[in-house]
Formats: structure tokens, C-alpha cells, sequence
């Protein structure tokens, strides 16, 4: 059987049940994107307030691509379980506050009708960096590719994220209901001011009096979001299901650490989020950056080097003396280019964040992070390097990192075992890096992307030597040798 509304009597004492009569919560927020991470992070918040007393932040997912997560959830009432795993320990709670999940591309209008409705106030996204459809480089509206080019169109049957808010913006505005708070969780850089550029566009090239509505009306707080939530594997539903006596196929893993900074920008009616935890400021972009920066930054070098490597997991990584060692360095890096706000201590960041990468019951696998580098590395290294070669300092550690990317996209651990390199821009970089036969005019190749790269970066000789250096080491001394190599200074 499997986990649902009829099966929360039956289960074990120790399982943290919502509590609370579901049947009188309003849907509050639409989230678009509901992967494993809306479920172990911001549902957890709406949860704990409806808990809390307040039944207007029930939650209606939606996924803009794969009908997955529906197909999951709706047949368990929406329900699923949190386990928050640390070392040996495991702690399982059960959330209430979805309702259920649309699959926008079977009914692309339910959905609009969902963002329209009266009692939703607020849009939660984590739709990943590419689902912006921003140009990484550029911050502008990847009018080429060809969902956006079909919202362009019409927006009868939206396909992006940015279009599914306009149309159902423009219907709210016709409604005359007040319009939407849209929150990305996403790990962008800025990224309610990338959200808000992706919508306020579209809805321009449609009718500009509907943009200048939005932007008078709508809010798009910037966010910073952090808990580590690997992708759930078959083992886990089946340790989970001898646990629980029923099968829960929603339910996502997670660490206990988690935080969210939103800023403090609402349009209409609000939650009480500071009652869940939630810190609200009026500066997100230092927590941001500290957290891009330093976690982000890490996990993308652990990710290239560790896969290279074939080290599957992020514990095993900083589990070897070598690999934290490295660890600290890009941090000792990254360290100098942050403007850490007042709350932030850095050094006791830094131990939390080792701590947090090294608990093994999670099982964060580098291939997940290695995902979608193209997006990445603008706002986890490359912003890092610019800011350390501005000032003067070296850049090794974080080049050593950009070299594991590049070497990457040839599709080849060290081990000899081919993988598909999974970003958008795979085809791309490929053809880059077939075009140089040594290491450096391969590196040297995909410089030219200027989608990843910055012109003014790639313009400075200190940037190209420091990456072409790392990436003739990778290839002739392995990840580990490069570690190594840097570490010790012996080359
Ligand atoms: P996931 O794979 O479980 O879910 C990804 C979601 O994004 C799915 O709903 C998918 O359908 C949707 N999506 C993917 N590509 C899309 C596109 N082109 N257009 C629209 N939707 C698209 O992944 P997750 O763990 O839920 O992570 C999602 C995002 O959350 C990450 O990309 C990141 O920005 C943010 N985040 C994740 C974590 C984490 O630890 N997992 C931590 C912080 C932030």
C-alpha cells in the first residue's frame, strides 16, 4: 500500500504527522518546479505555519515538464515524508501542506488558472537555473530558444516558467485581483531580479501597459535558500517503506541544517514566515554571495574533480585528508571576495559547511551537482575569480575547479568510462573542446563561450594562464595529482 490520507493511522509513533485538518487549508502558493528540494525546504515552511494556525499556505505544485512528480504525489493525497538524516541518525516527518500537482504541459491552463485564483498570494519557482531562459552572460531573454520563442507567440498554452506567470498575471489584472509575490528558490545570482527581468520581458513583448502593471504591482524578493537535498534513489523508498509499513515514492532526504533569507518585498497578502524560521532582511545578496560563493563554489570543484576521479559521493571527497585540504583552499579564496553581513561569521561557516558535506547518511552524489555546470559556474567560481584577480591574488584553487569543468565536458572519467555530459550547452562545448588536441587549446576553446565566460575575463592573461596551467596538470597528473600538486606547490 501505499503512503495517503487513509494510511496516517497505521504508521510507526515516532513519525512526525501534519496534525493539523487539511481539509480546511487554502491554497496559498503555487510552487513551479516541485522537485526534491521545494519539498524538503520552502513546503516545510508553509507547513510549519499552517501548523502553526494559519490554513491560508497550502501548497499546488506543479512540474512545467515531466508528469513525475505528479504521478508520485497525487495518488498519496499529497502527502509525503522529510528524512532528515544525520550520521546514524534519522528523523521522519510527514507534510501535509501540498494539495496536488499539476503537469503544466498536460493542462497548461489549469495551471494559469491556479497562479489566478483569488486565495493564491504567493509563486514559489525551483525550476533550476536554466528554466529562467536568461542568458547566463547576458541576464537577457533567450529569445531563440524555442519555448520562449513559442510564449512570444501566444500565451494560450504557456511552456516557460516566465510565460506561465505572465498569462496568469494578465488575467489577474483583468480580474482586477491584486497581483503575486513570486519568490525564485532557485541558486541564481540576484535571482528575484533575474526572475523579474525573465517576466517583466515577456510580458513587454506582449502589451507593455501589462509590464508596467507587473512591475508596479508584483514582487519579486531576492532569496537565499540552503539545505542539501540529494535526488532519492530506490534504496531509499524501500529502507523508507520498512520503516513506514507503506510506500512513500514522494518522499525526499535531507540534512538537518536549513535556511532561508528572503527579502522583505511582498505584494499583498504575506505569511508570517519569520514564525517559521525564515530571516527577512532588507540585503539578501551578501548571504547570497557568502553562500554561492563558499558551498556552491566547493560542490561544483568537488563535483568535476571528485567525478573525474570517480569518487561518487561528496562525504567520500572530503572524507580524504587531500580532498578537505583542497576544500579549505577554494574557501581561503573565495573568503576574500565576500562582504559577509552581520549574523555571518565566516570561520564558523566554514566548519558548519565541512560538517555538512561530510555526512555520509546522505549520499550527495557528485554526478547530481556535476548537472547543468553551464549555469553554474558564472555565479560559483568565474564571479570569484574576477573579484581575487581584481585585487591582485592568486587563483589556483578556484582555476583548478574551472579546468575539472572543462575537462568534463569531454565526457570521460579517468577511469576511461564515457557519461553523457548533462547541460544545456552539451552539444556546444563538446564541438568546443574537440576543436584542441592538447589541454590547453582546449581550455582555450571553450574560453570562447561567451555564455559561460565574461568577455573581460577571458580578455586578462593572468585568468588564461591560471586555467591552462591547471588544466595541462589535471591532464598529465589526474584530479588527485592536481590536488596534490597544488597542496604541496611541487609541480
Ligand atoms: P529536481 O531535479 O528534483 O527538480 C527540478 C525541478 O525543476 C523539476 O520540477 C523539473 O521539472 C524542473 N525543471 C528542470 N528543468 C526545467 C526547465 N528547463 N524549465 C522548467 N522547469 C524545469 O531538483 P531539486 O533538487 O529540486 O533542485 C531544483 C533547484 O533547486 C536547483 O536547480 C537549485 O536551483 C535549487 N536548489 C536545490 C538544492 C538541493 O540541494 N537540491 C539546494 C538549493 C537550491
Amino acid at each position: 500500500p501505499r503512503l495517503s490520507e487513509s494510511a496516517l493511522g497505521g504508521l510507526p509513533a515516532d513519525v512526525v504527522q501534519p496534525g493539523y485538518n487539511r481539509t480546511t487549508v487554502k491554497a496559498g502558493v503555487v510552487h513551479l518546479g516541485i522537485g526534491a528540494f521545494h519539498r524538503a525546504h520552502q513546503a516545510d515552511v508553509f507547513d510549519q505555519l499552517i501548523r502553526a494556525g494559519d490554513p491560508r499556505w497550502g501548497i499546488r505544485g506543479a512540474s512545467l515538464r515531466s508528469p513525475d512528480v505528479a504521478e508520485q504525489m497525487n495518488p498519496q493525497d499529497g502527502l509525503y515524508s522529510v528524512v532528515v538524516r544525520d550520521g546514524s541518525s534519522e528523523q521522519v516527518r510527514i507534510i501535509g501542506a501540498v494539495q496536488d500537482v499539476l503537469v503544466a504541459p498536460q493542462d497548461p491552463a489549469a495551471l494559469v488558472e491556479a497562479l489566478a485564483a483569488a486565495d493564491t498570494h504567493l509563486v514559489t519557482l525551483t525550476v533550476t537555473e536554466k528554466g529562467y531562459k536568461l542568458d547566463p552572460a547576458t541576464g537577457t531573454l533567450l529569445t531563440e530558444d524555442a519555448d520562449v520563442a513559442a510564449d512570444l507567440g501566444g500565451l494560450d498554452r504557456p511552456k516557460t516558467a516566465p510565460g506561465f506567470l505572465v498569462a496568469a498575471l494578465k488575467l489577474r489584472r483583468e480580474r482586477g485581483l491584486p497581483a503575486l509575490t513570486a519568490i525564485s528558490c532557485d541558486n541564481l545570482p540576484h535571482n528575484g531580479a533575474a526572475l523579474s527581468a525573465a517576466v517583466l520581458d515577456m510580458a513587454a513583448r506582449h502589451d507593455p501597459a501589462l509590464r508596467d502593471w507587473i512591475e508596479a504591482n508584483g514582487a519579486f524578493p531576492q532569496t537565499m535558500v540552503d539545505r542539501i537535498v540529494p535526488a532519492t534513489t530506490s534504496e531509499d523508498i524501500d529502507a523508507l517503506a520498512a520503516r513506514l509499513g507503506v510506500v512513500d515514492r514522494a518522499m525526499v532526504k535531507t540534512e538537518p541544517f536549513t535556511q532561508w533569507v528572503v527579502e522583505d518585498r511582498f505584494a499583498g497578502e504575506r505569511p508570517d514566515l519569520a514564525s517559521a524560521g525564515v530571516q527577512l532582511t532588507q540585503s539578501v545578496a551578501p548571504w547570497e554571495e557568502a553562500k554561492l560563493r563558499l558551498l556552491n563554489g566547493a560542490h561544483s570543484a568537488i563535483a568535476y574533480l571528485g567525478g573525474l576521479a570517480g569518487i561518487d559521493f561528496v562525504h567520500q571527497f572530503v572524507a580524504r585528508e587531500a580532498g578537505s585540504r583542497f576544500v579549505n583552499r577554494v574557501w581561503d579564496e573565495a573568503e576574500t571576495t565576500l562582504s559577509p553581513p552581520p549574523g555571518l561569521e565566516v570561520a564558523a561557516y566554514r566548519n558548519e559547511l565541512m560538517a555538512r558535506f561530510a555526512n555520509s547518511s546522505l549520499q550527495h552524489r557528485t554526478r547530481q551537482i556535476a548537472m547543468d555546470g553551464s549555469q553554474k559556474l558564472p555565479q560559483r567560481l568565474l564571479a570569484t575569480i574576477s573579484a581575487r584577480l581584481q585585487k591582485g591574488q592568486p587563483i589556483d584553487a578556484l582555476a583548478l575547479g574551472v579546468a575539472a569543468w572543462m575537462r568534463w565536458q569531454e565526457g570521460r572519467d579517468e577511469g576511461g568510462a564515457a557519461f553523457k555530459v548533462d547541460d544545456p550547452l552539451a552539444d556546444t562545448t563538446r564541438s568546443l573542446v574537440e576543436r584542441g588536441s592538447s589541454p590547453t587549446d582546449k581550455a582555450l576553446a571553450l574560453l570562447s563561450l561567451s555564455a559561460v565566460f565574461p568577455a573581460d575575463l577571458v580578455g586578462r592573461p593572468d585568468f588564461r594562464a591560471a586555467v591552462t596551467t591547471q588544466a595541462e596538470r589535471l591532464a598529465r597528473l589526474g584530479a588527485l595529482g592536481a590536488i596534490d600538486a597544488l597542496l604541496s606547490g611541487n609541480v
